[in-house]
């Protein structure tokens, strides 16, 4: 990877002192935080989190709002006072999942406690742990050097918990508010291994379900078998046509879109952890899923797949049953990569099944398309060195996760290189009991997040 040679790294010594001196205070002032509630499933607490954070926002200088959407509010905060330099959207979310069951945990979710340089608490890692690190790094900078190295603007929603349906359009009518020239997420775990990494896209997902109807009741096998059509059968049949036993997807043009990885990706695929052999012991498969010749990472981001998540249909209970079933359901998803789109897909397999079954329905179950920023982007440089500056160690590059977030509102909406720097340890227990961040990551993020906008702002803009 090409690294900015020409430009000297930024001393960040100052910074650092500055975090490691106020250690307990930021750890105090998270937990103040984390003891408010913010769950957007149950509508607990989501204005008064929204306006204190936006209060925090207010207090360190920046021009902020609490815009109201159909749902909870987004809150805007904009820093824009460096000339020539570039501007850096961080986006994260302060709404928390449910946190039941609530017997589960060691200390109740909303009364944070420290155990093994750990602080446990709901939305410690996901998400509040990480973006108020990146908040105390705009204040230990400000407060350092008494400015900004470059523009930021900070979004926080309060719907990512619940699938953050407004964010599409939100971004779509906020254009202008939320102009940068990248987006940093500091979302999700470090790697499985414990290294930092740098995220630089996310599969897309596309679920639909077949439905395959016969008569119009269940029928006996024997008096109506060879009269009346069975839909499981024209089910499998039409599954069949849909993906082969060598692992290809067979659906007309399903695969016109898909880019191959580049060379520099497939190097970055080969670097990362994970053995294909220790993976499929770990699973207790006898085999992997077909075509062979990929490695791990490579399988999970550069390829598209076609689950079928359940069939169903007729009798499954214990014994025999001799009935023609008068229905059938096949519900699947897809993982897309770049540069399918969803909406494109589910148009291929709706015309798919035209072709093979006429008769059968496809539902549409919902999509978010796929994202993906170029690793050779010139933000990638600055980022490592910065990661390698606060955390003393290279991040792994891994072209795309496996499953699917709603980056592409900034990659295609807004139309600029994304970045998911994560600051939580690799079981931070996110979405479970015993959620939580250790002491040492969440200080390591505020001097990341102190240091990659030090090092972008060392960074004249492409
Ligand atoms: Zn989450």
């Amino acid at each position: 990877m090409e690294s900015s040679a020409s430009t000297p790294a930024p001393d960040l010594s100052d910074v650092f002192a500055y975090v490691d001196a106020r250690r307990d205070e930021f750890i105090q002032r998270l937990i103040a935080y984390l003891r408010m509630p913010s769950i957007s499933a149950w509508g607990t607490g989501m204005g008064e989190v929204a306006e204190h954070i936006a209060g925090m926002l207010r207090g360190l200088g920046l021009v902020t709002e609490v815009m109201p959407t159909a749902g909870w509010p987004m809150v805007v905060g904009r820093y824009d006072s460096v000339a020539d330099a570039p501007a850096v959207l961080l986006y994260g979310h302060y709404d928390v999942q449910p946190p039941d069951p609530l017997d589960a945990w060691v200390s109740p979710p909303f009364e944070p406690a420290i155990r093994d340089g750990r602080i446990y608490a709901r939305g410690a890692g996901d998400n509040k742990g990480q973006h108020f690190a990146q908040m105390l790094a705009l204040e230990s900078l400000l407060a350092c050097r008494g400015a900004l190295p470059c523009n930021v603007t900070v979004l926080l929603e309060g719907e990512e918990e619940i699938g953050s349906p407004r964010m599409p359009d939100f971004v779509r009518d906020h254009r202008d508010a939320l102009r940068a020239d990248l987006v940093i997420t500091s979302d999700g775990p470090v790697h499985e291994s414990g290294r930092a990494q740098i995220l630089f896209g996310v599969r897309g997902v596309l679920s639909f379900e077949l439905r395959a109807r016969g008569a119009d009741r269940d029928l006996h096998s024997g008096n109506w078998g060879g009269v009346a059509p069975n839909p499981l059968w024209t089910l499998v049949h039409l599954l069949a046509t849909m993906k082969n036993a060598r692992g290809e997807v067979t659906i007309d043009g399903f695969a016109d879109d898909v880019l191959p990885p580049t060379a520099l990706e497939r190097a970055a695929l080969a670097r990362l952890p994970g053995d294909l052999e220790t993976i499929r012991a770990s699973l207790g498969a006898s085999a992997l899923d077909a075509p062979d010749g990929r490695g791990y990472a490579e399988r999970l981001a550069a390829w598209p797949t076609f689950t079928i998540n359940g069939l169903h249909g007729g009798y499954g209970g214990p014994s025999s049953k001799t009935v023609l079933p008068h229905e059938a359901f096949a519900k699947c998803d897809m993982r897309l990569v770049e540069a399918q789109r969803a909406e494109d897909v589910f148009a291929k397999v709706v015309a798919h099944v035209r072709r093979h079954a006429p008769g059968v329905e496809v539902i549409y179950q919902g999509a978010m398309d796929p994202s993906k920023t170029p690793l050779d982007s010139p933000y990638t440089a600055p980022l490592r060195q910065a990661i390698v500056a606060a955390q003393g160690e290279e991040p792994l590059l891994v072209p795309a996760l496996g499953g699917s977030l709603p980056e592409y509102v900034f990659t295609r909406i807004l139309g600029v290189p994304a970045f998911t720097v994560p600051y939580a340890n690799a079981d931070e227990a996110n979405h479970a009991p015993n959620e939580n961040i250790e002491v040492a990551r969440f200080i390591a993020g505020i001097k990341t997040g102190a240091a990659m906008l030090a090092y972008l702002g060392t960074f004249a803009r492409p």
